[in-house]
């Protein structure tokens, strides 16, 4: 599967175009500031119907505009096409239709076309705090299957409804507290479908790891992720039983503090070079490069569990990896995926020393939110004076 046309009407900076890529490798070149993310935020976008850069979608209506319109054609795998279509205009918010019938749920996009994005405000998944893994960990599984997508909707939904009933609890008394259990029956049950997943994930997730970071680093330390569900460790069949029992065991702490305390909301999960925690003692490279294993990783489950190759989003992939790494991810991901990579104009010359360039990829340049496709390599060479 991959993305043949894009149609770009407004989003940000970008000028109206339509461009049509490679079904292999796309590089897009240009200064700071000059569009790259935002080409890489429009496709994200036709993907996931969420921006990875902010929760605010007005913020990527241009600015002095209402609205902000985009439209990308797939081809799948029988070289069937699949349009899509974004519309989002200031007054009445986000349109999205598929081959020409309009979604009821956005969420119904997730899934059909697997996207995988590498971008600048990944490192925190590894550094930052938990909720930027659960966060990984939520969109993977979305996309891998509706029905999580569904349980963490519910489970979400009911821990606001939770935490609600326990600040009235603390302000008002006890006589909202029957109104909480029946809330812990439902939250209990979808928390724990929620663990299962999680748990299923990881484990498929370090299937690849060590290999990867083994390729990508060419050292003999290994990558594993360990997963810490908040709800203690149990086996699937005993799981919504003890999650019942740890919140009765919490009741009166939630009480007096007005939050739900337990719950796969407070998951951790750990990243571990060589058994040491990588958010403790990680360098900037090998952070970097967990990052890209990751996603690696993150590619390889995607595409066994759809069936379908998903489409990599590599924004500023030069940026603190170096050049022998760049060609490792490269030669990953060029054999089966769509990719798409983007680099400033001084990143040109990297990709072409590391052979980036030698296999006839689309080039894509970005001046002032104005994209052009270059015809060749050599074409290339020549504008704006980088050689
Ligand atoms: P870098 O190499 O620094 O990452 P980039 O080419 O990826 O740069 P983008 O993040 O795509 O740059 O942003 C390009 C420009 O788009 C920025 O100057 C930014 O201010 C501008 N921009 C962002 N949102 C809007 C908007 N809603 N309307 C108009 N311009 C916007
Ligand atoms: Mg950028």
């Amino acid at each position: 599967m991959y993305l043949n046309e894009l149609q770009v009407s407004k989003l940000r900076n970008l000028r109206p175009v339509h461009l049509t890529f490679s079904p292999h490798v796309n590089y897009l070149f240009g200064d700071n500031a000059q569009g790259k993310t935002n080409l890489i935020e429009a496709i994200y976008l036709l993907c996931l119907a969420k921006s990875f850069r902010t929760r605010d979608e007005r913020e990527l209506i241009p600015f002095d505009d209402h609205e902000f319109l985009i439209e990308g054609k797939f081809h799948d795998d029988e070289q069937l096409e699949h349009r899509v279509v974004i519309h989002h205009e200031i007054l009445t918010g986000k349109k999205i239709s598929v081959d020409g019938k309009r979604l009821s749920q956005f969420s119904k996009l997730v899934g059909q076309f697997p996207i995988i994005c590498l971008s600048t405000g990944d490192h925190e998944i590894t550094s930052g705090p938990p909720a930027q893994r659960r966060r990984f960990f939520n969109v993977l599984l979305s996309q891998c299957s509706n029905r999580y997508l569904d349980d963490l909707k519910q489970y979400e939904q009911i821990l606001k409804q939770r935490n609600s009933i326990l600040q009235r609890l603390t302000t008002a008394g006890k006589e909202h507290k029957d109104e909480l259990e029946i809330w812990n029956h439902q939250f209990t049950h979808f928390g724990a479908q929620i663990i299962k997943s999680r748990r299923l994930m990881v484990n498929e997730l370090n299937q690849y790891l060590a290999d990867y970071y083994l390729a990508i680093t060419k050292n003999k330390w290994t990558l594993r992720i360990n997963y810490k569900p908040n709800v203690e460790d149990h086996s699937d069949e005993e799981l919504a039983f003890q999650f019942s029992g740890q919140l009765k065991k919490m009741a009166s702490r939630e009480m007096r503090q007005g939050v739900s305390l337990v719950g796969p909301h407070r998951d951790e999960f750990q990243f571990l070079v060589s058994d040491h925690e990588l958010r403790l003692y990680g360098s900037r490279g090998e952070h970097k490069s967990a990052l890209v294993s990751l996603k690696a990783a993150e590619a390889a489950v995607l595409h066994s569990r759809t069936q379908i190759c998903p489409i990599m989003l590599l924004d500023d992939l030069l940026a603190e990896l170096d050049q022998e790494r760049c060609a490792t991810v490269i030669s990953l991901f060029e054999k089966s995926s769509q990719i798409f990579i983007t680099g400033t104009t001084l990143d040109y010359n990297a990709f072409q020393n590391i052979g980036g360039l030698s296999k006839n990829p689309s080039l894509f340049f970005v001046e002032n939110g104005t994209l052009t496709r270059m015809k060749n390599a050599e074409n290339s060479a020549s504008y704006r004076g980088i050689n």
